[in-house]
């Protein structure tokens, strides 16, 4: 979603390697060749177009392709470069849900904060288990993350304070076209006719916040100050030959009927996360990567789980809602960890970064990148996720000189 500030809306484009096609010129031309409303690609986010449901995402994806490989030249202003493009959030979302459906950065966290107990819960294996999040605070990448202050502990004492323990998450989020009607869950085998597209989703996360107010409730204010996605979504029909069983195809115990999916459900995504600070951007180093995850081998739940368990208590979901999958964390939390929690062993052993710096947390003016692909390099069927990029802005809110809160 290309934002048009001129016209006060939004362009919807279609990717196409290092170019996108602007559907509303392509339509307006008479070169895309689809029967639907040219307002759907002038509108403010995808929101009108999700609605339309699947049949019609098909139509225009097909469309496009035959207008790229037709004889006919492309004509002028349908094809636009990528690089510069100014890009608004692509979703209006009306609900955002968060999972926990990664098993490694179930068990890496449960390491962490409970040693020495059993480290998944009873129902963790039973259902995907997830907190709602905040809608309004999701931001398209690229956008500056503030230092969110809230209640921490400093000596044993709550205070008001900046968080010192400012994490990331990697995640992958799924975008919701068709929603489905109060009453009416969504069958885990029928999620592909209501789920849009993927997205990468950094879920910015307060660790000292968190860690003190998540006793019983949370997350709360440890995770509500900003979520961050990527610019573009990645429609279900791009990575249908990407798909794999993975783990949900090897779940024991075997899950109730309602979360068994025929098919294969898991993206098979080569994920990374890469930092880069102030002084490395100064003394011109590229960003270093500081993880590395396989996707498939890193989620025991589904999307389609996830739409399923979501619904089945008959909640209503709309277009444009999002989920995210859940910290993607690997084996070995130290070069697999999804977040500095877990590559940092809970903020004991430090990442080393070219140039020399330690980080434990991230500081102020660290940038957080992560990517995501299917495919091998080199493969020219390979499809991208692109990137969601953050960068830490300094916090507003001042250590509160009285130490009570
Ligand atoms: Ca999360």
């Amino acid at each position: 979603m290309a934002d048009d500030s001129e016209a006060g809306t939004g362009r919807v484009m279609l990717a196409f390697g290092d170019h996108a096609v602007d559907l509303g010129a392509a339509k307006q031309s008479g070169a895309l060749d689809v029967d639907v409303d040219a307002g759907l690609f002038r509108a403010g986010s995808l929101n009108p177009l999700l609605a339309e449901g699947r049949p019609t995402w098909q139509a225009v994806r097909q469309a496009a392709r035959a207008m790229l490989e037709g004889p006919a030249a492309v004509p002028a202003g349908v094809l636009v470069p990528r690089s510069g493009l100014p890009m608004r959030l692509p979703v209006e979302i009306g609900d955002y849900v968060d999972g926990y459906g990664g098993i490694h950065h179930a068990v890496n966290m449960a390491r962490l904060l409970r040693p020495g107990t059993e480290p998944l819960a009873p129902n963790w294996r039973r259902m995907p288990v997830a907190y709602h999040g905040r809608a309004g605070t999701v931001a398209v990448s690229g956008q500056p993350v503030v230092r969110p202050a809230g209640q921490v502990l400093v000596d044993g004492h709550p205070r008001l304070a900046p968080t010192t323990r400012l994490d990331f998450e990697l995640e992958v989020g799924f975008v919701v076209g068709s929603g489905n009607a109060s009453g009416q869950p969504v069958a885990a085998d029928d999620a592909a006719g209501h789920i849009f597209g993927l997205v990468l989703l950094n879920d910015w996360s307060a660790r000292d916040v968190q860690a003190f107010e998540s006793q019983p409730l949370g997350p709360f204010l440890g995770k509500s100050f900003a979520t961050s996605i990527s610019a573009w979504v990645v429609t279900l029909d791009a990575l249908a030959l990407y798909m794999v069983p993975g783990l949900p195809a090897r779940q024991d115990p075997a899950p109730a009927r309602y979360l068994r999916a025929r098919g294969p459900w898991i993206p098979a995504l080569h994920l990374e996360v890469l930092v880069s600070t102030s002084a490395m951007r100064g003394a011109g180093r590229a960003p270093a990567v500081v993880s590395r995850v396989a996707f498939a081998e890193a989620m025991y739940w589904s999307m389609a789980q996830q739409l399923a368990h979501a619904t089945v208590n008959g909640a209503s979901t709309r277009p444009g809602d999002l989920f995210g999958s859940g910290t993607a964390s690997g084996p070995d939390p130290k070069s697999q960890g999804g977040s500095l929690a877990e590559l940092t062993r809970g903020g004991t052993e430090p990442i080393e970064l070219p140039g020399g710096e330690r980080r434990w947390f991230l500081e102020d003016g660290d940038t957080v990148v992560l990517r995501g692909w299917c495919g091998e390099d080199g493969d020219r069927s390979t499809v991208a996720l692109g990137e969601v990029v953050g960068t830490v802005a300094p916090a507003t809110t001042a250590p509160h000189p009285d130490p009570r809160p």
